[in-house]
Parts: structure tokens; C-alpha cells; sequence
């Protein structure tokens, strides 16, 4: 089967076959590293190597923290304004759609936001130019979301905001092509689409932004606490953690990001060709914002969705179902959808396509 979820998302086949291998027994300590304490050399070895591997794959400086924390993507549209605030009372934002929409509204508890740019207009089809937005010089970053899980917008560049720290939401997309982490004040990203089990959420901060959080900000929130103690400052999600590190082993064996971009291009590529190239398939996205990783879609026909979707299922094309907000299909293709999951999809659209449309 191949599967299309948006998120917890399909992971490769060669990591959950060793994490099964691995399951009972750890490197013949006798434990499965679910049962191993943080503490434990054997787990702090784990958790060093993925951080390391993390690093490298990224391009992550030491001038940043590697933090691995809990509570999702979600818990850091708090976190994020609780930390970088400072003595600052504003922060800019950019709406895009649905996951930006809901970072704003979590600001709102705690700063006066800033809405610079909006998609709304357009319906979130395309990124306003960057030269219309009214970002403000003294706020305290500038917060965006790269890609736009449920409506398939991916920016094709990165926000230039001067000395105002950078905050990305990278949830959908991180790894999935070069970034320069550098640019950037804080990124964060929820493990279940590119990474690993949902819960988990891994956080790159620029050292300098640390130790400005609000007072009244919870321990588990507080980004100097959870670096100081190597992110460990209570149980930290190790079985997660440890499934994070499998995939960094394994996306380096694919030769990093730079080949996960050309194979990400590629699958993207052809499957919006597939639908803008066949008149019973639509994807409302600008081509020049269109996601590698969510390709939503509609058929001519509302009335086909579910005969299509069961169909789909028949064949093991699992997850294509939109998101219930926008209705419609969605095929999310992370790094782990093989090409073939594509080639299968196109295949299947096509024939679906000749006989019902
Ligand atoms: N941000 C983006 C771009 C997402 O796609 C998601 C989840 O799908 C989230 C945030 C929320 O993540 P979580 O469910 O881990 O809180």
C-alpha cells in the first residue's frame, strides 16, 4: 500500500523494519529502547547521534540549539511568543492559510500580532510579493509557514526581515530540500511527516535568543531550560526520539537533502503536470507556490469523490481524502513516498479518469 496521509504520515519501509528487528532487544542489551532510561548511556548515545545527524543533514550550525520537545508544532505557537517576546510587545505574522492562521491566534494570548501580508484575498492560491509587506523594524521576529499542509502553498523563497529574528513553521517540509538554516532565528517542526511519530516536535533556536522568556512561562516551555538539560529536563518522548534518528540515518544513506530535493521535485513535478495536463483534474495553486509535499486536488465531479476514494483504497492508495476544511483530495508525498506511490496514483487518476469523466 501506499500512503498518502497528510500526517502521521507514511515513514520508510527500511526504518520501521528495523525499529521491528530492534523492538525486543536493543544491540543485544536486552531491551527494547522503549524501556531504557533517558539516562542510560545506551539512550544518550541514541539521542547525541540523532541530534548529530539532525545537525549535519540540516546544515545546523553550533550557533544554534537542537532541541527535541513535546506537545507537538501546536505547543510552539505559545512557546515561540513566551520565549522570544523579551521586553518586546509586538510580533510580526504572516497568514498564508489554516497552520499560520492557527500560530496567530495562539500569539494573540500574549502579543499585539501583527498580520503583514495575507493570502486570505486570494483565496490562499499564491504568497504576496514580499515588497507589499508592511513588517514592522521593532517587532519581535517575523513568523511564517513555508508550507501550507492543508491548502498545498509552499513559499519559493525565504523572507528577508532585516535584524528582526526569522520564526519558521517548517512542520511540512523540513528536509525535503537544501534551507540555510543560518537565515533563521528559530524553526520548528512537528516529527509526523517528515521525521518520525507524532508528539515529538524538534526545535532549532539561535543561541543569542535564548534566556528572554516571560516569567510566567511553564519550565517545560522555557527553550534555555530544555537546552541547558540537552533537551532531558523531564522524560523526554525517547521511543520518538529514537525513531527520529533512524530516519536521519536513513535519509543520509539517500544522500541527504540534496537528493531528497530532486527526487521531491521530481514526484511533485509530475504529478502536477498528470493533473494540469487532464481536464477532469483541478489544483487552484499558483505553479510558482505549488507544495512538494501536499498536492491537493478536485475532480470535475464532486459527486465521484468517494466512488474515487474507494477505489483508491482497493488498490492501497490509502489517505487521499482532502482535509474536511477544503473537502476535495490531498496526496501528501514527504520524503518517504516512494516514486512508485506516485507513478501508482497518476496511474490509478488516469484510469478513473478515462472511464468515469
Ligand atoms: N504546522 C503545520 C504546518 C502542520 O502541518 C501541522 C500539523 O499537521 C501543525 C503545525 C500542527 O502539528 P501538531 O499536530 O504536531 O501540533
Amino acid at each position: 500500500a501506499f500512503n498518502f496521509c497528510a500526517g502521521p504520515a507514511t515513514l520508510p519501509e527500511a526504518v520501521l523494519k528495523q525499529a521491528q528487528e530492534e523492538m525486543l532487544d536493543w544491540r543485544g542489551t536486552g531491551m527494547s529502547v522503549m524501556e531504557m532510561s533517558h539516562r542510560s548511556d545506551e539512550f544518550v548515545e541514541i539521542a547525541e547521534t540523532a541530534e548529530k545527524d539532525l545537525r549535519e543533514l540540516a546544515g545546523v550550525s553550533d550557533d544554534y540549539a537542537v532541541l527535541f520537545m513535546q506537545g507537538g508544532a501546536s505547543s510552539q505557537f505559545s512557546t515561540i511568543p513566551l520565549n522570544l517576546l523579551g521586553d518586546k510587545t509586538s510580533a510580526d505574522y504572516v497568514n498564508t492559510g489554516i497552520w499560520s492562521k492557527k500560530a496567530i491566534a495562539e500569539a494573540k494570548r500574549y502579543a499585539d500580532v501583527n498580520v503583514v501580508a495575507s493570502a486570505e484575498d486570494n483565496g490562499f492560491t499564491s504568497i504576496p510579493e514580499q515588497s507589499s509587506w508592511r513588517t514592522n523594524p521593532d517587532a519581535a521576529y517575523l513568523h511564517y509557514t513555508p508550507n501550507e499542509t492543508i491548502g498545498g502553498l509552499e513559499y519559493d523563497f525565504v523572507p528577508e526581515s532585516g535584524d528582526v529574528p526569522l520564526v519558521a513553521d517548517l512542520s511540512s517540509t523540513i528536509l525535503s530540500r537544501p534551507l540555510d538554516v543560518s537565515k533563521f532565528g528559530l524553526i520548528y517542526a512537528g516529527a509526523q511527516k517528515n521525521i518520525g511519530p507524532s508528539g515529538l516536535v524538534v526545535v532549532f533556536v539561535r543561541k543569542d535568543l535564548l534566556g528572554k522568556a516571560r516569567k510566567e512561562t511553564p519550565t517545560m516551555m522555557n527553550y534555555q531550560v530544555i537546552a541547558d538539560n540537552d533537551s532531558m529536563y523531564n522524560t523526554p518522548a525517547t521511543y520518538s526520539w529514537y525513531l527520529a534518528g533512524l530516519v536521519f540515518k536513513w535519509l543520509k544513506a539517500q544522500g541527504g537533502v540534496e537528493a531528497m530535493a530532486e527526487i521531491n521535485s521530481r514526484k511533485a513535478t509530475k504529478l502536477y503536470d498528470f493533473i494540469d495536463g487532464n481536464d477532469f483534474y483541478a489544483n487552484p495553486i499558483d505553479p510558482r507556490f505549488r507544495s512538494w509535499m501536499n498536492v491537493p486536488f478536485t475532480l470535475a465531479d464532486d459527486g465521484l469523490n468517494g466512488e474515487f476514494l474507494k477505489g483508491a483504497d482497493a488498490r492501497g492508495l490509502l489517505n487521499l481524502k482532502g482535509h474536511r476544511s477544503v473537502g476535495g483530495m490531498r496526496a501528501s508525498i514527504y520524503n518517504a513516498m516512494p516514486e512508485a506511490g506516485v507513478d501508482a496514483l497518476i496511474q490509478y487518476m488516469t484510469e478513473f479518469a478515462r472511464e468515469r469523466g
